[in-house]
């Protein structure tokens, strides 16, 4: 059974070359060859047992794809990460918080990353960039929360994390928050230990995120280890990249959200996706997020209706896009749109508030 075996022996049966794809699934290696050779890949057995079909929502986030060439973007960059970077790996972009990468190395090197051109590059992080990380953290006082990020900062072996980062920054005054992003939960599941969740817990406040995109990514294995997270004391959030092909679609969402807060999961964040390079056969218009954020509201539980982010091009930061509800705004009052279409007045000055009672 995959679910007794430790995460290491897994993730070191993942698939990672061309030759042993083609020998699973129906692709050619000379498709696939120039695709690796630019972005990596890794599909661990668990993910990979995932899997159902050829272009299945499961299949478009592991496998690469010819597209991924193709995408005719210049800009490596545009979230001008590097340019918000004090010291490398590190992205001070809002005043009271910062993303740290700790790890350049993930579970399953998913096609549609907005870090593509960084993940599976074990050169980009180490030892020294995370002391140098922690050292600006210490020196900068306006920083109140922290993000690990990556890569996935789960795929450090439990000393490292805890020795090099989480008891370095815990022991820093000025940090109040630590956050955790990670897919773990979601593509190797056998990763959340019950030995990992209790080293966690004593370093609360501190909050995971998760990286959720499709309801059948929800599976028992992927549960037990929310559970483990959540009866540690950890909140558990939820950050979905909107993905063409894989959750553009207001059932599947709905579905995916309401699935999440079965398992202890608060849905937090939807992204529109991010103008990377590579990711372009991935994206969605804008109008197709909208869509989507009006058929959660008021069509199911408040509680798993998450807000639907897009990230600025050149560092501008992250705005949510809201349906318009108010369709009119006179000086008396406003016509606003109920979640099923009606539309309903409301006033905004004395005058009319009592001609409205009375
Ligand atoms: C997303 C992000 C954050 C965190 O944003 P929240 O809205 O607080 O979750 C912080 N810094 C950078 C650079 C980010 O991209
Ligand atoms: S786990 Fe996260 S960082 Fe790693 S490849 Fe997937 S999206 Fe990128």
């Amino acid at each position: 059974m995959m679910n007794d075996r430790p995460w290491q022996d897994l993730l070191a049966e993942s698939v990672t070359s061309a030759d042993e794809l083609c020998r699973r699934f129906p692709v050619a290696r000379k498709t696939v060859l120039p695709v690796i050779d630019q972005y990596p890949m890794r599909i661990n057995p668990y993910f990979l047992s995932l899997i159902r079909e050829p272009g299945d929502p499961l299949w478009r986030q592991a496998i690469p794809d010819p597209a991924e060439l193709e995408d005719t973007l210049p800009e490596a960059d545009p979230l001008a990460e590097e340019a918000q970077s004090p010291v490398p790996g590190l992205i001070h972009r809002y005043p009271d918080r910062v993303v740290f990468l700790v790890s350049s190395q993930c579970a399953l090197f998913c096609r549609h990353c907005m870090r593509k051109r960084k993940v599976g590059q074990p050169y980009a992080i180490n030892r020294s960039t995370i002391d140098a990380g922690v050292a600006y953290i210490r020196e900068t006082p306006a920083i109140r929360d922290v993000i690990l990020s990556g890569g996935d900062p789960l795929l450090l072996l439990d000393d490292h994390l805890v020795r090099d980062v989480l008891e370095p920054l815990r022991a820093i005054p000025h940090v109040e928050i630590l956050r955790i992003h990670t897919r773990v939960p979601c593509t190797l599941p056998q990763r959340i230990t019950e030995a990992l969740a209790q080293r966690l817990k004593s370093f609360t406040p501190l909050y995971v995120n998760i990286q959720f995109n499709h309801p059948a990514e929800i599976t028992p294995a992927a549960a037990r280890a929310c559970a483990r997270l959540a009866d540690a004391g950890i909140p558990l959030g939820c950050q979905t990249v909107l993905l063409k092909g894989v959750n553009d679609s207001p059932v599947v969402m709905k579905r995916l959200m309401q699935k999440l807060l079965t398992i202890r999961v608060r849905p937090y964040y939807i992204h529109q996706g991010d103008l990377v390079k590579g990711t372009g056969h991935f994206r969605t218009s804008l109008h197709k997020g909208l869509e989507i954020m009006s058929a959660l509201r008021g069509h199911t539980s408040g509680m798993c209706v998450p807000q639907y982010m897009i990230d600025l091009p050149g560092g501008g930061g992250k705005i949510p896009l809201l349906p318009e509800y108010v369709v009119e705004k006179r000086h008396n009052e406003w016509y606003i749109q109920t979640f099923d279409k009606k539309i309903v007045v409301y006033p905004v000055s004395d005058e009319v508030l009592h001609r409205f009672f009375y």
